[in-house]
């Protein structure tokens, strides 16, 4: 069979792959040497996809359950639609659209995201619709709305070949955006580029670095400002670029008085040495500067501020919107951008609109053909403040499409609580079990990449179309299908009733026109015949690699925006009860909470079971050795794990990657005890940082360790 263009699921680099089928299996997967993310590289997990579709452990048929100590049971799809439709509308009709909340992916298509979201926004009247964007890059989106008036990054991957100084601050590229990290390294390698990794462990990405400075967790705000103070005092500012582009210079100038290097480098914990090499380095670019963040900068509660502080100093010096430099923020998952674009958090609407915004609600109810006040003029729940209101028994249904919030979120057990005690969840998933759908009370089964049509935006705002190469196992079937369905049968049919996925790309292209992320010239049709695209990609012109080129930002002044943002002590610090700083990540070879990765040998052969990294010190204090099963508590709740005594880790600080959970691994997850504490700008919760100790695991609990990092695949009710 020849071969189609579809995409990696996995992570915002936005790998295309070329995939042949037998129709009902894959049977050849290699990188698209035509894709611009990726030129026909891919990483091991990219390489094994073919393996997680026919995967044991796939959902294949809706299932039922009549109450919540009833068994789930297989029911065809008619069944399932008519009972969600029919519960759904009982919450609506009792307790008004208020009751009811939805928690999207960044792993769905644009078109599922864009359905779901017109349904809930547009035809049910609620904004509780967030996503696991909010865990994973609304820092990141809220600073570069606030500093240069639009969410998205400036930059692209081919500046990658054209800047000789590189910043990685908060991000492990090496391990989670593998193939982009590739090509820095050759960029450093060709052109003997500087590489400054900011990052508490010495992690993979710190191998390609001229300088790594290992600060405390949690300062990443005082070095960025006290790295400004130092290129302010070197005379490396571009004045220029400040009198002509930015508003706000002199009040982060008066803040930066307060952020001298002797400051700085002690509130870090590093030599000023290094502080001022660091700043040598960025303020001498040859030719430009890229500065990539994610996780490590976006999950803390001054996650905004630190973003806003990264773009300050590529304004202040000149490094943004020309060729080979830019601040970058890398996507976690491989169609958050498109989420985004779509408004699939609980403040936004298509377009980059906000729901608070009175002319972006009437501009939408007029595009999506509601009466003038249809749309709820506030924001909804973000997810934390969302499980929080299901808990209160505000909000009585919550349908999830995508993801594992009993896994994902942070302080599991309030998040527990919540599922158990919605009225109705409705959980679509590709995957069964997960951690979340032992609460479900019906259960629609997805369809993923190679089964389906669709869009992901990448990174670099690149919008990559994918074909269908088999079809989905049993009855699954695409997101947006789902939610077509069901909509249908509570009689929200107007505007809902799209035949495929082209249809519905069309309209939410459309709905783009005129907006900083105008896409509205793209068509199915036209990624197909030209490849992937970048936005902005307006009717009247062509897509755009770089964005404010022209020197204009889209703000109310047209001009970009300095913050004064201070570096504030986080909420939860070490005592003595709890006297370890505990940070969350990821591993190369594993994938968010393992709904995908679990049964994949290759994969697990690398990373094969959970983990608490410590330094050999705070391992001898505490009197622990290598390999020994400890238990990790905070005041949220208690975690099992392996230690992992390593040096590469500061004394006083662990790590735990967030992949093991529950069900392969018995209270394995870092989550039962990170804090759900949010970013007061962009609520994105600090899961980096939260007090811990840590013990030996003296309990007779043995069945709970036994099986940590077993592959054997959970057991599935049986289909009647
Ligand atoms: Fe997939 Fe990311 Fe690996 Fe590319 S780098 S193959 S998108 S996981």
């Amino acid at each position: 069979m020849k071969e189609l263009k579809t995409l990696c699921p996995y992570c915002g680099v936005g790998c295309g792959l070329l995939a042949s089928g037998d129709g009902t299996r894959v049977t050849r997967i290699r990188g698209d040497s035509s894709h611009p993310a990726n030129f026909g590289k891919i990483c091991q997990k990219g390489a094994t996809v073919a393996q997680t579709l026919d995967s044991p452990t796939r959902l294949r048929h809706a299932m039922l359950r009549e109450g919540r100590e009833e068994p789930l049971l297989v029911v065809p799809p008619s069944r399932a639609i008519a009972a969600a439709a029919e519960k759904l509308d009982t919450m609506l009709q009792q307790f008004g659209p208020q009751a009811i909340a939805f928690y999207l992916s960044g792993q769905l298509t644009t078109e599922s995201q864009y359905l779901f979201n017109k349904f809930a926004k547009g035809s049910l009247r609620t904004n509780h619709v967030d996503s696991n964007s909010r865990l994973c890059m609304s820092s990141a989106a809220s600073a570069m709305t606030l500093s240069l008036g639009s969410d998205g990054p400036p930059t692209c991957y081919a500046d990658i070949e054209l800047a000789d100084t590189f910043l990685f601050i908060g991000s492990n590229a090496a391990e989670t955006h593998p193939i982009t990290f590739a090509r820095v390294q050759r960029r450093i390698e060709k052109s003997r580029a500087e590489c400054i990794v900011v990052d508490p462990r010495r992690t993979a990405t710190v191998d390609a670095a001229t300088l790594h400075l290992p600060i405390r967790p949690g300062t990443d705000l005082a070095l960025l400002n006290g790295l400004l103070y130092l290129l302010r005092a070197d005379g490396k500012l571009d004045q220029g670029f400040i009198a002509g582009h930015t508003d706000g210079w002199e009040e982060l100038s008066a803040m930066l008085d307060d952020c001298p290097p002797d400051v700085t480098a002690k509130t870090c914990g590093i030599p000023v040495y290094d502080l001022v090499h660091a700043a040598r380095i960025i303020g001498n670019p040859r030719r430009g500067l890229i500065t990539f963040w994610t996780m490590g900068v976006n999950q803390s509660a001054a996650g905004t501020f630190t973003s806003n502080a990264i773009i300050n100093m590529h304004l202040a010096t000149g490094q943004i919107a020309r060729p080979g430099c830019g601040p970058f923020s890398l996507t976690g998952q491989p169609n958050a951008m498109g989420g985004r674009d779509v408004g699939y958090m609980s403040h936004l609407l298509p377009g980059q609109r906000q729901i608070a915004n009175p002319e972006h609600r009437a501009r939408m109810e007029q595009l999506w053909g509601l009466s003038p006040g249809t749309i709820y003029p506030h924001a909804g729940y973000d997810a934390v403040a969302m499980f929080d209101a299901i808990n209160r028994g505000e909000i009585k249904a919550l349908w999830i499409v995508g993801s594992n919030p009993a896994a994902s979120m942070p302080n599991l057990p309030v998040v527990r609580a919540a599922l158990e005690r919605a009225e109705l969840l409705i959980v679509q998933d590709a995957y069964y079990p997960t951690e979340t759908t032992r609460f479900a009370h019906v259960l629609l089964p997805a369809a993923v990449n190679l089964e389906q049509e669709g869009t992901f935006c990448n990174s670099e705002r690149r919008v990559s179309l994918m074909e269908r190469v088999v079809a989905p196992p049993g009855d699954a079937k695409p997101d947006w299908w789902w939610a077509k369905q069901v909509a249908g049968a509570m009689g929200f049919r107007k505007g809902l009733e799209f035949a495929e996925a082209g249809q519905i790309y069309d309209e939410f292209s459309r709905v783009t026109a005129g907006r900083p992320n105008d896409q509205s010239a793209l068509t199915y049709e036209l990624l197909r015949k030209k490849g992937p695209q970048q936005w902005p990609y307006p009717a009247l012109g062509g897509s755009s690699a770089r964005r404010y080129e022209d020197g204009h930002f889209p703000t109310p002044t047209g001009r970009a925006r300095f913050f004064a943002r201070p570096h504030l002590p986080t909420a939860e610090t070490p005592d003595r009860e709890f006297p370890l700083l505990l940070t969350t990540g990821r591993v190369s070879n594993q994938w968010h909470t393992r709904t995908k990765t679990a049964l994949v040998p290759q994969l697990n052969k690398f990373d094969p079971a959970p983990y608490v990294q410590m330094h050999p010190e705070d391992a001898s204090a505490l009197h622990l050795h290598d390999g020994q099963r400890v238990q990790v508590r905070s005041r949220r709740g208690q975690s099992l794990s392996i230690l992992k005594v390593d040096a590469n880790i500061p004394p006083g600080v662990v790590f735990m990657p967030m992949h093991w959970n529950e069900l392969w691994s018995p209270r394995a997850s870092p989550n039962e005890v990170t804090t759900d504490a949010t970013d007061a700008c962009s609520h994105q919760p600090a899961l980096k940082r939260c007090s811990i100790n840590v013990s030996a695991y003296a309990s007779h609990d043995v069945a709970a360790t036994e099986s940590m990092g077993s592959l054997k695949a959970p057991s599935q009710p049986s289909a009647t």
